[in-house]
């Protein structure tokens, strides 16, 4: 069972989604503005925030901004809007996935499910001893000794590629912006291009082999590891 929160201003589909997500055992509750959202997320800590566009008083990506400041659960945003441009701007403000309106509600809750999953794989990442080695079919890496191997092959990955392949891994599925990857491999006064990721990445993807095409680029914003990927090709 998860809990989680609807931020939905028409009641009768915000019902019809709390309906189903409660036969399928979860938790729900419900916001119908931007203001009830926050004060609502602040006191239940939702595992995932299910979160309209068009709300009254403070608008959904206001919302997913000021989400985004305190609480890292996974946030599905729904929309009336299918501009490519709008997806990208809320993925920026930190948005996980998106539904565009009308919606199936089988799917709705598919894409819940699929958050979900994330969160627990996330919380088993946190709680593993983080000097652990971590495997993904044929690589494995070992954060406190600095070492990959591939296939049982040792990689020649540089600090940055390898303190990248480690965050990716412990966080599938979660979208990391180029401005975030440069803080964290650069630091703060790191005044190059956001093109260094891309020049990174392509790197690494290169040395991981079919592993690397389940790092995904995130048109737009920035790249994302899909283990899922390998599983379905
Ligand atoms: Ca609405």
């Amino acid at each position: 069972m998860a809990r989680i929160l609807i931020v939905e201003d028409e009641a009768a589909l915000s019902d019809l989604v709390r309906s189903h997500l409660e036969k399928e055992g979860h938790a729900v509750d419900q916001a119908f503005d931007g203001n009830q959202a926050l004060a609502c997320a602040d006191r239940t800590r939702p595992d995932v925030v299910i979160l309209d566009w068009m709300l009254p008083g403070l608008d959904g990506l206001t919302v997913c901004r000021e989400l985004r400041r305190k609480h890292l659960m996974p946030i599905l945003m729904l929309t009336a809007r299918g501009d490519v441009a709008d997806r990208v701007t809320g993925l920026q403000v930190g948005a996980d996935d998106y539904l565009g309106k009308p919606f199936s509600i089988v799917e709705l809750a598919a894409r819940v499910a699929s958050l979900l999953r994330r969160v627990a794989l996330d919380r088993a990442a946190a709680t593993t001893d983080s000097s652990q080695p971590i495997t993904f079919g044929p690589l494995v890496l070992d954060p406190g000794g600095h070492r990959a191997t591939l296939a049982g092959s040792s990689l020649d990955l540089s600090r940055r590629e390898m303190d990248l392949l480690e965050l990716l891994l412990q966080h599938p599925g979660r979208t990391f912006s180029r401005d975030f990857l440069v803080e964290r491999l650069w630091g703060t006064d790191f005044d190059g291009l956001d093109r260094a990721v891309d020049t990174q990445m392509v790197r690494l993807r290169r040395k991981l082999g079919d592993v690397g095409a389940c790092i995904e680029t995130v048109w737009g914003v920035g790249y994302r590891f899909r283990p899922e990927l390998r599983e379905t090709t």
